[in-house]
């Protein structure tokens, strides 16, 4: 067992049969695995889709599940690093996962950014899921929370204990859904600049908005406070007040600085 890799084992067939079943699988759906592990969910989610397509970075899993599955012929077992593999250009993918906590940020950040997907079904670290959905005024509303909502809606499903897993991790894991919006909040020619501004508005949390844009974007403070009146965003607030429709005013006023 490999904890560097976030190999933690679902080992009760309750919650992938949970899972499976919070995803709306139709028998014609392609579901995208990302990490099987020793194919616990794999199994579940094959018996009810017409392909699977599951990407494990370990070598020897790989090869186990290769074995185990030699007989299903709608799963497809893939030795690769999800981070470094391109999906198939198929349209509405389904995205099923216990994801390795190590890199789920990373994975969530991955599958936003595809235009070809309409679900996903993921299993987080709790922790990960409250900022995930996070509305503004809260503690956990930030960069990940915009991030993932500007592109979908994300609704939390149930909480997994750690006796569910071997070798048990020590927090408690959610297994949250996300629908990609058929158009997501930010048009693609803004969304560059609007993640640069999302992005220093929270990079000093403890200051002020327009302080924390002033200083990250080397924009004059008089400017800055200008265009935040513009959006509607009071200049001495902090960045976690701010909705995402604010920020998306904010960007369509305010020209940055290219670098
Ligand atoms: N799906 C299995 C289950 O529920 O029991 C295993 C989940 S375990 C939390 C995460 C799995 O992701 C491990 O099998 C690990 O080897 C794999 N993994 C880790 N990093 C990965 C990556 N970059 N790409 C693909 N798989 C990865």
């Amino acid at each position: 067992m490999k904890t560097r890799l976030g190999q933690n084992f679902l080992v009760d067939k309750n919650i992938t049969r949970k899972i499976a079943a919070s995803a709306d699988i139709l028998p014609s759906d392609t579901i995208i695995e990302i990490g099987p592990g020793n194919g616990i969910l794999t199994e579940e989610i094959g018996n009810i889709s017409k392909k699977v397509i599951a990407i494990e970075i370990d070598k020897t899993l790989t090869n186990n599940l290769s074995v185990k599955f030699e007989n299903n012929n709608n799963i497809i077992i893939i030795n690769k690093d999800f981070l470094r593999w391109t999906p198939p250009r198929i349209k509405k993918l389904k995205f099923v996962a216990n994801l390795p906590y190590y890199i789920s940020s990373a994975i969530i950040g991955k599958i936003l950014h595809l235009d070809n997907w309409d679900t996903a079904v993921l299993m987080v670290q709790k922790e990960v899921a409250e900022r995930l959905k996070a509305l503004p005024g809260t503690d956990d509303y930030g960069i990940l929370s915009i991030a993932c909502q500007v592109f979908c809606t994300v609704e939390k499903i149930f909480d997994v204990s750690n006796t569910c897993f071997f070798p048990k991790p020590k927090v408690t894991s959610t297994v949250v859904k996300l629908k990609r919006l058929s158009k997501p909040l930010i048009k693609k020619t803004n969304e560059k600049r609007f993640f640069k501004i999302v992005k220093s508005a929270f990079a000093h949390r403890r200051k002020t908005i327009l302080n924390s844009l002033s200083m990250e974007l080397d924009i004059n403070k008089t400017i800055i406070q200008k265009k935040l009146l513009e959006a509607n965003i009071s200049p001495f607030c902090r960045a976690e007040t701010v909705s995402i429709a604010s920020f998306i005013k904010l960007t369509n006023v305010l020209s940055i600085p290219k670098k």
